[in-house]
């Protein structure tokens, strides 16, 4: 096959993993997300648009009943507890909404309501009288069309007469019964069946095709090139939407191929900093060592919750055990449990039924625990080469500035080598981190 079809992430998504660790699969990352997300992402940056028309209006709402929408769709909207449009929405509705119809490539972090946007979108451009398929939306993974159809099937709950399918797998069909259901989600393999080899929707027909998550879908092997076959199929003027959480250079790209004369919308995501973190690190011999300075620290501080780095799987069982043994209510959050599993630890966190977390980088990367006032890095981050990794660094420990919530990061040096790294850390974010005594406490207050 083709092999830019084939793109495996790349190791900024990776967070690096070496033996023993887990590797980031995007699609379970976004899935995690969206399983643990009850709300938007706060955002406090400028949208940025770019027509494909710079001389035709520029529209935006502040509210949804500026959409004029059927108002059966409105009520589903506001049932779903939306009092205004998300800053993504402001925009991006009305484009999706234009008549004659326009065609969008739209960019930001996850949960700042693209999902909920293309949904609505989805179901006000159906013609409910016609019964069949007029909507076509793709992505990436089973698990990821059914949490999108969920949303489509809530928001669409007092519209009755707009129908859903679901063209994933396992969903057997007939051959050549064309289907009713006016909207479409499904995964790529299995919709461009649907199109061609089971004869279930005529493609000409479509006049809305959504590609979500674009950038998970172009690293899942194949995915890439079945969603360009089933887009070949769709008429000219097939209204054309594409959303992505990230836009490095192969999600351009993949956009330029599935998207002409596109209107872009993009907001960058609220940069982390370091500035609202106090920053120590304590020498340290062995992990039994690290352990007791672990839990002399934990002792002493008054701290709501703390959350554990650890490198592996098995540093990260050593540890929940210990802490459990020295009667630490802990939750462990670690690569063989399934998306379900890690989102049911998160909440029992969140909500302070655990008070300490400990994890793997992979398992919690792209969460944000808010109320965390401690992190510690019981193995510090390095990259491939052993060198550090700043970009996760920051992750774990970087606050964006909403929050402004002081908090506290302590980093456990076992080594000249670790040692080295914490000097990196803190060339790299001009950031002094002090040294720390765990058996005096005072440099903390
Ligand atoms: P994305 O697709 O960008 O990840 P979602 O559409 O899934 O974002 O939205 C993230 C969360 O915010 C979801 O829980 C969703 O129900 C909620 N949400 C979306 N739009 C709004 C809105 N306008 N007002 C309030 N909540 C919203």
């Amino acid at each position: 096959g083709d092999i830019n079809g084939n793109i495996m992430p790349g190791k900024a998504e990776n967070g690096g993993w070496g033996e023993g660790e887990e590797r980031v699969n995007l699609a379970e990352q976004s899935l995690l997300n969206k399983l643990i997300r009850r709300s938007l992402v706060r955002n406090r940056n400028q949208v940025e648009v770019l027509q494909a028309d710079p001389n035709s209006p520029l529209y935006s709402v502040k509210t949804f009943e500026e959409l004029r929408l059927k108002p059966e769709l409105l009520k589903g909207v506001y049932n779903m507890g939306f009092n205004r449009p998300s800053r993504i929405q402001e925009n991006a509705l009305p484009m999706m909404l234009a008549q004659p119809p326009q065609n969008l490539i739209a960019q930001s972090q996850s949960g700042t309501g693209k999902t909920a946007a293309f949904s609505l979108a989805m179901l006000s451009h159906v013609n409910p009288d016609n019964k069949w398929t007029q909507c076509l939306c793709i992505a990436p993974t089973y698990e990821l069309a059914l949490q999108t159809g969920q949303v489509i099937e809530q928001m669409g709950k007092f519209c009755p007469d707009v129908k859903l399918a679901y063209a994933i797998r396992g969903n057997r069909m007939e051959r050549g019964a064309k289907l009713q259901e006016q909207i479409v989600i499904g995964t790529p393999g299995t919709v461009h069946d649907w199109c061609t080899k089971y004869k279930l929707i005529d493609p000409k027909k479509i006049t809305m095709f959504v590609l979500d998550e674009a950038d998970v879908m172009i690293a899942t092997q194949g995915h890439r090139d079945q969603s360009i076959r089933i887009h070949r199929q769709l008429p000219m003027n097939c209204q054309m939407l594409f959303f992505s959480a990230t836009f490095e250079d192969s999600v351009w790209r993949f956009a330029e191929q599935i998207v002409p004369e596109p209107n872009i919308i993009r907001l960058k995501r609220e940069e982390e900093t370091l500035d609202t973190i106090k920053q120590f690190y304590v020498n340290c011999k062995e992990k039994e060592d690290k352990f007791t300075a672990l839990c002399n620290l934990y002792g002493a501080l008054t701290i709501a919750q703390a959350m554990i780095f650890c490198r592996t799987r098995k540093m990260a069982a050593w540890l929940t055990e210990s802490l459990t043994k020295e009667g630490h209510q802990v939750a462990l959050l670690s690569g063989e449990m399934t998306v379900e599993q890690r989102a049911a630890v998160i909440e029992r966190f969140r909500s302070g039924k655990e008070k300490v977390l400990v994890t793997t980088n992979v398992c919690s990367r792209g969460i944000d625990v808010e109320q965390v006032s401690l992190v510690v890095n019981f193995d510090l981050p390095v990259d491939l080469d052993g060198n550090a990794d700043n970009e996760t660094y920051l992750h774990r420990i970087g606050r964006t500035g909403r929050f402004g919530r002081r908090g506290f990061a302590v980093n456990m040096v076992d080594s000249q080598h670790s040692m080295d790294i914490i000097k990196q850390i803190e060339m790299h974010f001009d950031r002094k981190i002090i040294k720390l005594d765990t058996s005096n406490l005072e440099e903390m207050e």
